[in-house]
């Protein structure tokens, strides 16, 4: 059978590497992984709870429609529950926005050194995919957004995609250079501005730009979290996308009827109503950012200040030697080759014990002092 040359051509997403596979490869007991931008602190109890609870009814097909979750969702965020529809992980709600808007040879557009999952999907999708080049400092260029928009927009460009803040870089939004672009594209028929705020819980400049507050005056914007960085629930597989309700009827129709499993769901609405849970998960972040600043500072590696649960350092060489000899003592870090970045590690906050491992194993792999 033919198959067209983007889908032979695919390179899978490669996930940080496991900690089992790695215990099984270099033969080790422990192994301590800051790869995935997971939450170092696990899930909240609560949510656990409700996981245990759900156990018991496992047997019944979930909720299609997420009813509870998206109340809980809505009242949390001061949304209208039509405005929600969740999805087996944000990355399922990206395909299925590329499979409603874009047909084979037509175009997205995002940032270069940018969430690769937007390329690989649209990839799958036979699109094609236009980068808008960031900042020497690895900073979102909105002008240079805003030029493309304006003068190289054409009928096969459909989505735009940028990650706020941006994975692996760390980088935002401003306020204003998004009051901008919102004005900029609101009017437009033509196209969809996809905000993936993945990090969004973990920012915290004074004039990071929260998609949120512009969904009243921009009815092309959609915004895309998840709960699986601060809310602990990588492994349970929730996303979300809001938005206005025409684009969220469609994506309800294209959707498998059973596309949030019923542990996900429980243990979402748990999640969420546990704040305790996610102070704690802001408050390990920031003072490991923090030290991460301090301590890459002091080995002399050059990084970059960081709006999400991770940071970006340039160890100054090929990374994958070093990625190799920190497994071998039982770290995983996360080498960005498949991002362009091929002197770079991203390393995930990790507990404050983790931390202190990771600036460790650096130093020595590193043969600083
Ligand atoms: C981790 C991450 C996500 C989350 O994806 P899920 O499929 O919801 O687990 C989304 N966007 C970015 C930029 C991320 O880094």
């Amino acid at each position: 059978m033919k198959i067209s040359a983007e889908i032979k051509n695919l390179k899978p997403y490669v996930p940080g590497k496991p900690i089992s596979e790695t215990k099984r490869e270099f033969g080790l007991k422990s192994v301590v992984k800051m790869a995935s931008n997971e939450n170092p602190l696990g899930a909240s109890p609560k949510a656990l709870a409700a996981i245990k609870k759900a156990a018991k009814e496992i047997n019944l097909y979930p909720d299609g429609a997420c009813f509870e979750l998206k109340e809980a969702y809505a009242k949390e965020f001061g949304l209208n529950p039509n405005q929600l529809v969740f999805g087996n992980g944000s990355d399922e709600l990206l395909n299925i926005l590329m499979q409603i808007y874009c047909s084979p040879g037509d175009k997205i557009v995002t940032f270069e050194n940018s969430f690769i999952a937007y390329k690989i999907a649209a990839q799958a999708h036979s699109l094609l995919v236009n980068e808008i080049c960031l900042k020497d400092n690895f900073e979102y260029d909105i002008t240079g957004l805003l030029d493309f928009i304006h003068n190289r927009w054409t009928d096969q460009h459909k989505l735009i995609f940028i990650a706020n803040p941006n994975n692996p870089t760390g980088s935002y939004i401003r306020n204003k250079d998004f009051a901008e672009l919102v004005t900029s594209v609101r009017e437009r028929e033509d196209l969809l501005l996809i905000i993936d705020e993945a990090y969004v819980e973990f920012a915290r400049s004074q004039d990071y730009a929260y998609a949120s507050r512009f969904l009243s005056t921009c009815p092309n914007l959609l915004i895309l979290r998840t709960f699986s960085k601060v809310y602990g629930l990588a492994g349970a597989r929730v996303g979300t996308l809001i938005g206005n309700k025409d684009v969220i009827d469609l994506v309800n129709r294209v959707r498998v009827p059973f596309n949030v499993n019923a542990f996900a769901q429980f243990a979402a609405v748990a999640a969420l109503k546990d704040k305790t849970h996610i102070k704690k998960s802001q408050k390990i972040v920031w003072q490991g950012l923090d030290y991460f600043y301090e301590e890459l500072g002091h080995l002399g590696l050059k990084f970059w200040p960081s709006e999400g649960n991770f940071i970006l350092t340039d160890i100054g060489q090929d990374s994958g030697r070093i990625y190799n000899e920190l497994l071998k003592r039982g770290l995983i870090l996360r080498p960005l080759k498949p991002y362009g970045l091929n002197t770079h590690l991203r390393i995930s906050v990790g507990t404050k014990t983790e931390n202190k491992l990771a600036i460790k194993l650096l130093r020595e792999v590193l043969g600083k002092k």
